[in-house]
């Protein structure tokens, strides 16, 4: 565990403080992701997210079982979490940080699913979708 971080979102209505569970990041590039974050969406897990009072955060049910938060005024992509999750817990995008520069992005999922235009470099760990949805495929479900 690392200390909380602060960031925000382009025109500053919302502003959160967030513990990041490790200090590294991850790429998805599922079809969702994209059109959501109009690119590669990069995140880092975190925990104990705070959002500043009022902040205009509208949260878009994407599918059964996750959701995610933008912000009502200027449309930031600001975050993944699971429906039902636990309190706080949020994937927050890399770039709402203001020290994006703090996380090495060392992984990538989906990678099945990324366009032929863009390819990230170095040694990252790559998952497939059917890799990510056998290791959290619901209890009871095959793979
Ligand atoms: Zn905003
Ligand atoms: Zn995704």
């Amino acid at each position: 565990m690392s200390d909380a971080l602060t960031g925000s979102c382009l025109c500053g209505a919302c502003t959160f403080t967030a513990t990041p569970d490790e200090q590294e990041a991850g790429a998805c590039h599922c079809g969702m992701c994209r059109k959501v974050a109009g690119g590669i969406n990069i995140a880092v897990g975190c925990s104990d997210v705070t959002w500043n009072e009022g902040a205009p955060i509208k949260v878009y049910r994407s599918s059964d079982w996750a959701e995610r938060g933008f912000c009502g005024t200027c449309g930031a992509n600001l975050f993944w979490r699971a429906v039902g999750g636990d309190a706080g817990r949020e994937v927050i995008a890399l770039n709402a940080f203001d020290t994006p520069g703090a996380f090495p992005v060392t992984r990538q999922i989906f990678v099945d699913d990324k366009p032929d235009s863009y390819a990230l470099a170095g040694d990252l760990v790559s998952l497939t979708g059917a890799e990510v949805r056998a290791m959290y495929a619901p209890e009871g479900g095959t793979t």
